[in-house]
């Protein structure tokens, strides 16, 4: 397993936070102004000038997370696909991407129906395949989603960021499954870390949001920063104060988010009807020893099949009482999804497959209730 990160529970537990100098308050205000006073020189000594370039709250979480990343600077927008969006904007005009085929679905799709509308030329590749084959002159990033969603399959980040570094290719790894707690992509030698912040940072099923952390606050970051403030899908300053509370309990979360999945995983693992569990800490995972040196732990994420298709895990999640019956991943509530039915057509999803964000519950309530839901 990685070495931990230097006391990244001890920066979580107090992100963002400093004594005020005039009252003393720990915790940080929301600062809702959308506009700031210039000095009668004209300059504006804040800092800011208006809210869409920079807001002290924004600018607050974007610091806190670049730091926790280990990166040198880091873009926050107003949802995880504003930040992939712009991304690409800032990135590939003209150009070409690989991405990976179990890359989350509301990317495969922007990618199909709007970056190509834009002339983007796209190359999907499996996770067994050669990414650097897929390399062509015109490539101007490559896209790595470890592990990947649904089907958690792993990327070995260092390999595929070292080769596309060696050919002077910008690499991002979305990394919203992991949150800093379980890796940081930049120590792997990637260019930028994508957050949907909407699920795990947040953590409360009660903030959408999204962030791209670059490790190079100079170079290509620049234009990204360009579209952040140009294009403005910015992060709100409620939603960046939503945010970085949720980043200061984020390292007890994930710890036993992490407990309570792998227990599920081996529960799963040995109940007869289950066909296929798909999880990383799993030793027959494909990934599964790249997975243990690149994480710190492997998440509180997974997905398992059920013989019998579409009906059979529609049946098996309408009997769930615990696990709630919906998308999105990363919140205290374990959530269950049949996710070929929610993907756009076509899905890629098994029809077989549910999808558990393992939440905080008693662990004894979650095992339960998935041997109730999966009784013949
Ligand atoms: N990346 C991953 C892995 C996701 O699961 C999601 C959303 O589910 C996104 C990106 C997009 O994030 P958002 O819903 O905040 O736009």
């Amino acid at each position: 397993m990685a070495d931990s990160p230097t006391r990244i529970a001890t920066m979580l537990a107090s992100a963002g936070c400093s004594a005020d100098s005039e009252t003393g308050a720990l915790t940080p205000p929301v600062h809702f102004s959308t506009t700031f006073e210039r000095a009668e020189d004209g300059s504006w000594p804040g800092g800011h000038v208006y809210a869409r370039d920079s807001n002290p709250t924004r600018a607050l979480f974007e610091s806190t997370l670049a730091q926790l990343e280990g990166g040198g600077a880091c873009a926050a927008f107003s949802s995880g696909m504003a930040a992939s969006n712009a991304l690409i904007m800032a990135l590939c005009a003209g150009g070409h991407v690989v991405l990976p085929n179990d890359v989350y679905h509301g990317v495969r799709h922007l990618a199909h129906t709007v970056w190509r509308q834009w002339g983007l030329e796209i190359t999907a590749v499996d996770y067994a395949d050669d990414w650097t084959g897929a390399i062509r002159k015109n490539t101007k990033l490559i896209w790595i989603e470890s592990p990947s969603n649904p089907l958690v399959q792993i990327t070995d980040v260092e390999a595929v960021c070292g080769e596309a570094a060696s050919r002077g290719i910008p690499t991002v790894v979305d990394s919203t499954w992991n949150t800093p707690v379980l890796m940081q992509p930049l120590r792997w030698g990637a260019t930028f870390v994508l957050h949907s912040t909407t699920k795990y940072l947040g953590g409360h099923s009660d903030v959408l949001g999204g962030a791209v952390v670059a490790a190079d606050p100079d170079g290509p970051y620049e234009a990204v920063r360009q579209v952040q403030k140009q294009a403005g899908a910015v992060m709100g300053p409620f939603a960046a104060w939503l945010t970085l509370r949720g980043l200061r309990s984020l390292g007890a979360r994930m710890d036993l988010h992490c407990r309570n999945a792998a227990h599920v995983a081996d529960f799963l693992e040995a109940h007869p009807a289950v066909s296929r569990v798909h999880y990383p800490g799993l030793p027959h995972q494909t990934g599964h020893e790249v997975a243990r040196r690149q994480m710190h732990a492997f998440g509180g994420m997974l997905s398992f099949e059920v013989p019998g298709a579409r009906q059979a895990a529609m049946a098996v999640a309408a009997r769930m009482r615990t696990f709630r019956r919906a998308t999105s991943l990363g919140g205290t509530e374990s959530l269950v999804e049949h996710r070929a039915s929610i993907e756009p057509e076509p899905p890629t999803s098994p029809e077989g497959l549910l999808r558990l964000s393992v939440g905080l519950e008693h662990i004894d309530d979650l095992l339960a209730d998935l041997d109730q839901a999966l009784a013949p």
